[in-house]
């Protein structure tokens, strides 16, 4: 197994469930799920052509991985019923542009 494959995996499936605990450790499935559920924002990659790339870098090349869609997340933070959802949205981000520094140290 890469060290890619397990960085992305990890941060996608391992470390919401730390976030989870942490934001509320009595409903933390709950919130762990809802955070799962973010990870639709990657069916806008369904807009794309060709739907998947190995090479390309999903910041600003789909439309809700794009600095506006990111602002929008970092304002939804700031209302405590749309809060988990920015906060996994904004970790979807992290590790997708964590991605993209990989792929310049990979194929520069
Ligand atoms: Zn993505």
């Amino acid at each position: 197994m890469s060290m890619k494959f397990f960085i992305h995996y990890g941060l996608h499936f391992i470390f919401p469930i730390l976030i989870a605990i942490w934001y509320d450790q009595k409903h933390w499935l709950k919130i762990y799920l809802i955070l799962l559920a973010t990870m639709l924002v990657d069916l806008d990659h369904l807009l794309a052509n060709p739907i998947f790339d190995p090479k390309r870098c999903s910041i600003n090349f789909h439309p809700l991985h794009t600095y506006w869609a990111i602002g929008i997340y970092l304002l939804a933070l700031l209302h405590k019923k749309t809060r988990i959802i920015a906060i996994g949205l904004l970790l979807h981000m992290i590790t997708d542009f964590i991605d993209c520094k990989m792929l310049l140290f990979i194929n520069p």
